[in-house]
């Protein structure tokens, strides 16, 4: 069963902590980033469009947040040793990882089964499902370095109960919980990292504008209004529950 947790962040949550964003350039991701560094974070930008990464660097600089970084990359062509590659080089910057919100994502096409190209459904899983893991292995040691961890996992309502046409996308988002079950269980008792997977809800974002074209944006809740689950599950007040399913908002 998921919940929604009603929550005010104090301004000072994440103070210190070391968290990676993935799909930091827009939608949801360059919200969350922007939230964390506002609430004392510093945020590791990680997305495969630079000129994007670098205005959420210098938005969070011009607020005052702690300065950020930026780390790009693309899930589609990345492979084993661009992930190794990444963990050695944080670890080296950092030493730690506090946090990781694993937000990029694809949505691929709305189609029937039978009419969905292998080639498009392939990738959708790579972007959604397989590059993030390959990321999270090798991001592992990273986290255990860590006092407090918390690794949220971007899902969706599609990933929890199917649904017709929406295809690669529903299978990965539920490959994505499954991930978040294994992963939570091998590290429940022997490290402090919690992992847990996070459904934003409609809201208002260039994704949702192409899944749904008929809809209404006005009527959606911003990237911003949805924050504070984001900021529960990143902060301290979330620590004990792990291998969960969380709602940003609540459900109709
Ligand atoms: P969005 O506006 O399309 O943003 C997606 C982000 O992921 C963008 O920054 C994008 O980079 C990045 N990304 C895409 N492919 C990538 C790749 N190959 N490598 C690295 N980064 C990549 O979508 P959103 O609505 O904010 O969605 C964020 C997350 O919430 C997704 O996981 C989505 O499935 C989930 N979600 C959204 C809704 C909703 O209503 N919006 C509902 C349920 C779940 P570029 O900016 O360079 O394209």
């Amino acid at each position: 069963m998921s919940c929604h947790i009603d929550y005010q962040a104090p301004d000072d949550l994440l103070s210190d902590r070391i968290i990676l964003v993935t799909g930091a350039g827009d939608g949801i991701g360059r919200a969350a980033a922007k939230g964390f560094a506002s609430k004392g974070a510093t945020v590791i930008l990680l997305g495969r469009t630079l000129s994007k990464l670098e205005a959420v660097y210098d938005e969070i600089e011009a607020a005052g947040g702690p300065q950020p970084a930026i780390y790009p990359l693309n899930f589609e062509g990345a492979s084993w040793p661009d992930y190794q590659n990444m963990a050695d080089k944080l670890y080296e910057t950092f030493g730690c990882l506090d946090g990781v919100l694993h937000n990029a994502g694809i949505l691929g096409k709305i189609t029937p089964l039978q009419s969905y190209n292998p080639q498009l459904w392939q990738e959708v899983m790579h972007v959604n499902f397989n590059g993030p893991v390959m990321m999270l292995q090798a991001l592992i040691p990273l986290l255990q370095a860590s006092q407090d961890a918390s690794v949220v996992l971007t899902s969706s309502s599609v990933g929890r109960q199917g649904r017709a046409f929406w295809g690669a996308y529903a299978c990965s988002k539920f490959a994505l919980e499954g991930f978040s079950q294994v992963m939570s269980q091998e590290l429940e008792n022997i490290s402090a990292v919690r992992v847990n997977t996070l459904n934003p809800g409609a809201t208002r974002t260039q994704m949702r504008a192409v899944a749904y074209p008929g809809e209404n944006p006005a009527n959606l809740r911003t990237p911003e209004e949805i924050l504070p689950t984001y900021y529960y599950l990143m902060g301290p007040d979330s620590r004990g529950f792990t291998g969960q399913q969380f709602d940003a908002q609540p459900k109709k």
